[in-house]
């Protein structure tokens, strides 16, 4: 089950995840994205400080807490203390630092500059993640950098399929009862170690990738509108969803800019036959689309 920017962005939806993973008879890996909005803060944060503008730490408060206030919105008591302590060491021995280095070292390399700010994005999946995992009593957290590798290729990247199958195997393979939560979109370099990622709305391929590899029964894709629409219902409110669909009309669509799914997700549940569903993490009763066959 992979939720959404939305779905973990507020406590309103955070409670509902909980509920939905809860309803569910099946082991369940959850993926989730980072707390909406926080991506988009965390790289313009990168911009400011790069121009030695350091009120980026002030919205980097703001979003201390944002997350501080969830925590105490979902996390079950016994974790609170822990999970506030986690993200306060992310925000004050991490992200901080690495915005005063781009702030104050103004001939930092380009390629030093890129490899910072693609450490610095993936706060956002780390600290939600440490969010959903403590909402859980038998929460089982596995970051996705010990197991999801990518590999240079032209001028962005791509996954490594041999070198993540083995890591992932590895990761999972006394996958115990509970519920299991990773992070979307973040990565590592196979041959650097460097943290990478899977490109902007990545998280639905992070899911699709682990649903393939652990051969899932389902992937679920929740998010912020009731399925896979006949166009974006932001723009064309007239929109419907689409009960089912196969996966190359998926494909088409995806391509053609429904952002609804990130376009490489479709490929690999498609190979395995893997059903994938899109549903409303705000409206859980209603039925959602099917991509299969
Ligand atoms: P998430 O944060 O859950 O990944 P996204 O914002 O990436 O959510 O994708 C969901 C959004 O995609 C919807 O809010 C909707 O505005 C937009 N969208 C664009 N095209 C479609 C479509 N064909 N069907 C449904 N939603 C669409
Ligand atoms: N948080 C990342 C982004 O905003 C990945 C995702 O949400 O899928 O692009
Ligand atoms: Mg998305």
């Amino acid at each position: 089950m992979k939720f959404g920017g939305t779905s973990v962005g507020s406590i309103e939806s955070l409670l509902n995840l909980r509920d939905i993973v809860n309803a569910s008879s099946k082991p369940v890996l959850v993926v989730v994205s980072a707390m909406g909005g926080f991506t988009n803060q965390l790289l313009a944060m990168c911009e400011q400080a790069q121009q030695r503008d350091i009120s980026c730490l002030d919205t980097l408060e703001a979003a201390r807490k944002r997350h501080h206030d969830a925590i105490d919105g979902v996390v079950v008591e016994s974790m609170r203390d822990e999970v506030h302590a986690t993200i306060d060491h992310f925000i004050d021995d991490s992200l901080k630092p690495y915005y005063l280095a781009l702030a104050t070292n103004p001939h930092m390399p380009v390629d030093e500059i890129e490899r910072m700010c693609d450490a610095i994005v993936a706060h956002g999946e780390i600290l939600s993640s440490a969010i959903v995992a403590g909402m859980f009593d038998d929460g089982v957290p596995h970051l996705s950098l010990n197991y999801m590798r990518t590999v240079p290729d032209g001028h962005g990247r791509v996954l490594d399929w041999e070198e993540t199958g083995r890591l992932v195997k590895e990761e999972f393979a006394a996958m115990a009862d509970g519920v299991h939560v990773a992070q979307g979109f973040i990565s590592r370099d196979k041959a650097t170690g460097d943290v990478t990622n899977l490109g902007r709305g990545g998280s639905d391929y992070t899911a699709a990738i682990l649903a393939t590899l652990l051969d899932a029964e389902a992937l679920e894709i929740w998010t912020d509108v009731d399925g896979f629409m006949t166009a974006d219902p932001r723009t064309h409110p007239d929109a419907t969803v689409i009960q089912q669909m196969t996966y190359a009309q998926a494909q088409e669509m995806c391509d053609a800019g429904a952002k609804v799914i990130y376009p490489p997700t479709i490929a690999p549940v498609a190979m395995k036959h893997i059903p994938v569903w899109v549903k409303n993490t705000f409206n859980p009763a209603a039925t959602g689309t099917v991509i299969i066959d």
